[in-house]
């Protein structure tokens, strides 16, 4: 074996190595500098390697092909985009961290439709003058909701925003202690309001609240009513919340708008699947509710949006809040939401092909045939290198939807016979196309819920190149110390 010295004055240099057949056809793929730079920075951790070595070490020398690979291997990586598709194998189906809501192929393709041609976002058409970029939503949702006018925003957040600037800035909002929510990523009613320009007046106790107390609150400066949908959690025991009627008829005694903010927002009843009841958008417009607003991307299984519904003339004035324009929608999520909404004309089709709706509604047959297919393709990659089963687990919606709600699943779960767990788990996710699983009671779970039809070939390959890289250094670690 070569000594360090030696093997420092021998390492080729970037033009040799620009030379080779393998590596110069990268630059058909990339551009020339791309390659060099990737050549470089393979050298460099190479030199940094031996350099760090102690005087008596030895290091293995890399022979010329591995070398020639790692190089691809490292260009490669360095022109991946950052942003890249996981595997969820979580079973989260709302999963926050993993962009919440898997588009519909339809609202794919109105993306990759509009994307790269002009279209007609803010033109009329008909009149040839300037159209709003709301009108291709707005009967949409209208025919959906019951609601007489909607527009699109960015997100819920800004929805909220929007409407409370719009309603009641430099005003006051009555909203129920019990309903003061904190969603993750610091959305927190308290600070929106204040955002908003909009003084809260809290009423009733964290888990009672009257008509009586909504009443009370009121003085001339009191702009509206707001409910807030306790998406993320449940208050439980001795509790009452004021029915969206019983607001809606205060409100419409005093003369005060009633606003409400569902955070997910159903269009579609889910019971019937063993679901908790979630209020739907079209319930509380029928009951009364000035205006409603709710996300795209929660259990609507659509873009990152957030929906107006509501009254005309509160709609309106929306519309012309100078606000709006710094939230408004992008006209690639307003592809991906028609495209999502248009499904919601027929319950059956809308329950096939909108991804959340689907894994939100497998019957417990579907994901043991699911856990089976993968079950049996894990064993035999892996063969001895783990104990492969399948288990009944839970999983859960997420994105702070149904929190008390854990629905029953079927999930493959992977005791690996010498590796470490944690390691696995960790390597998973170092895949060229990461695959996110959770570790339980020793074993490492795959929820069949959330990973997709055409995911299992990943999965497969993600966990066969992981036991292979992980059994390959502990090997190398061993005879390293020998
Ligand atoms: C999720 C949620 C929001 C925030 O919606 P985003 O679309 O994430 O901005 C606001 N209010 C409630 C009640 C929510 O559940």
């Amino acid at each position: 074996m070569k000594d360090k010295n030696n093997l420092l004055s021998n390492i080729p240099s970037v033009d040799e190595l620009m030379r080779e057949k393998d590596i110069e056809r990268l630059t058909s793929a990339y551009h020339r500098a791309a390659v060099v730079e990737g050549i470089r920075e393979y050298l460099k951790d190479y030199r940094r390697l031996l350099l760090s070595l102690e005087e008596e070490e030895n290091p293995a020398e890399i022979s010329s092909p591995d070398m020639i690979k790692g190089i691809i291997e490292k260009v490669n990586d360095m022109m991946r985009n950052n942003l890249v598709n996981v595997v969820n194998a979580t079973g989260v189906v709302l999963h926050t961290n993993l962009g919440r809501s898997p588009l519909a192929e339809s609202a794919m393709n109105a993306i990759l439709d509009i994307a790269p041609r002009y279209s007609n976002l803010e033109m009329d058409l008909e009149s040839g003058d300037r159209g709003s970029r709301y009108s291709h939503v707005e009967e949409l949702i209208c025919r959906l909701t019951g609601a007489q006018a909607a527009m699109v925003v960015n997100n819920n957040a800004a929805a909220v925003m929007l409407v409370l600037s719009t309603m009641a800035k430099g005003r006051e909002v009555v909203v129920s202690r019990g309903q003061l929510v904190e969603i993750g990523g610091s959305f927190r009613v308290p600070d929106v309001m204040e955002q908003s320009g909009v003084t809260l007046v809290e009423i009733g106790t964290t888990n009672k609240t009257h008509v009586s107390d909504y009443e009370k609150a009121v003085n001339e400066n009191t702009a509206a009513f707001m409910k807030v949908h306790t998406s993320n959690y449940r208050i439980l025991g001795f509790t009452s919340q004021v029915e969206s009627e019983d607001m809606v008829a205060l409100g419409r005694r005093l003369g005060l708008p009633v606003i409400e903010d569902l955070g997910s927002g159903m269009l579609m009843d889910l019971t019937e699947f063993g679901l908790p009841y979630e209020p739907t958008v079209q319930k509380a417009i029928k009951a009364g509710m000035d205006v409603v607003t709710f996300s795209g991307d929660k259990m609507l299984g659509g873009p990152q949006a957030g929906i107006i519904a509501g009254s005309r003339k509160y709609i309106d004035s929306m519309k012309k809040n100078p606000l709006t324009r710094a939230v408004r929608i992008d006209k690639l999520t307003l592809a991906a939401l028609e495209g999502t909404l248009r499904l919601y004309s027929d319950r059956e089709l809308a329950l096939a092909q909108i991804p959340v709706l689907r894994m939100l509604t497998f019957n417990m047959e579907e994901l043991g045939k699911r856990a089976k297919r993968l079950s049996l393709r894990l064993r035999k990659t892996l063969g001895t290198m783990a104990d492969v089963n399948i288990a009944d687990e839970f999983s859960e919606v997420g994105g702070g939807s149904m929190p008390l709600h854990k629905m029953p699943t079927k999930a493959v779960l992977i005791k690996p016979d010498s590796v470490s767990l944690t390691e696995l788990e960790e390597m998973l996710r170092k895949y060229k196309t990461p695959v996110i699983a959770r570790i339980s009671r020793d074993r490492l779970i795959l929820d069949v819920r959330t990973i997709m039809d055409d995911e299992y070939e990943t999965v497969e390959g993600a966990l066969q190149w992981a036991f292979s890289a992980l059994s390959k250094s502990s090997a190398a670690g061993g005879s390293g110390k020998a």
